[in-house]
């Protein structure tokens, strides 16, 4: 939603509740990266209107704080990134705990390796595949690489974490992101930026 036209929501969430499986929001405090996105009463609003589950990614400090939060105000997946905080283990569990999904994310300079110790705890994992922060930045080829080294792990240890792209994805390249082990592709400005945002999202299913 972060590619959305603020002025004109309600629009914008329509086409995501008629053509799209989740509504994912990006949050960003300017401290852990340079962008501020939205806060409580936009994810509020959104949360009134969408009538399909909410992704929210925190890109913000201390993650930890807000968790029950965004449970309350009926959030079904919630991420925040692995170098934001000093105690992941310990998020992951709140999250679960409170009934939502968790999730942990990676920007592009991140190994996947780091992730290993705590798969066991998420239920998805977000591989950032341009930096994030800031929307409308050019997909990061080594993407591919890096779900294909993530599946291989998850699949080793016997876990059910999906694998969740975020950045760059288009009809170009989504195919090959499912057929290298990804099951959630994230789109902003190829949706909302465009003419016919139906017709984007058709074509990103391939
Ligand atoms: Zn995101």
């Amino acid at each position: 939603m972060l590619a959305a036209d603020f002025l004109h929501l309600e629009k914008d969430v329509k086409t995501v509740n008629d053509n799209a499986d989740l509504f994912h929001l990006d949050i960003m405090d300017g401290v852990f990266v340079p962008n501020i996105s939205y806060g409580f009463p936009v994810v509020e609003a959104i949360a009134g209107a969408a009538e399909k589950p909410m992704d929210v990614h925190l890109m913000i400090v201390h993650p930890e704080k807000y968790i029950e939060r965004f449970a309350r105000l009926g959030v079904s997946m919630l991420s925040f990134h692995l170098n934001a905080t000093d105690k992941p283990a310990q998020a992951l569990l709140h999250i679960r705990e409170t009934g939502m999904k968790s999730g942990l994310v990676i920007n592009p300079d991140m190994p996947v390796e780091s992730l290993y110790p705590y798969l066991h705890l998420c239920d998805y994992i977000i591989l950032m595949s341009v930096y994030a922060g800031f929307g409308g930045q050019k997909f990061i080829e080594e993407t591919f690489d890096r779900i294909r080294t993530l599946k291989a792990e998850i699949d080793r240890q016997g876990l059910d974490v999906k694998i969740e792209i975020d950045g760059g994805v288009c009809p170009a390249n989504a195919r090959q992101l499912i057929d290298a082990g990804a099951e959630i592709l994230v789109a902003g400005s190829a949706v909302f930026k465009s003419e016919d945002p139906a017709e984007v999202i058709a074509s990103l299913r391939g």
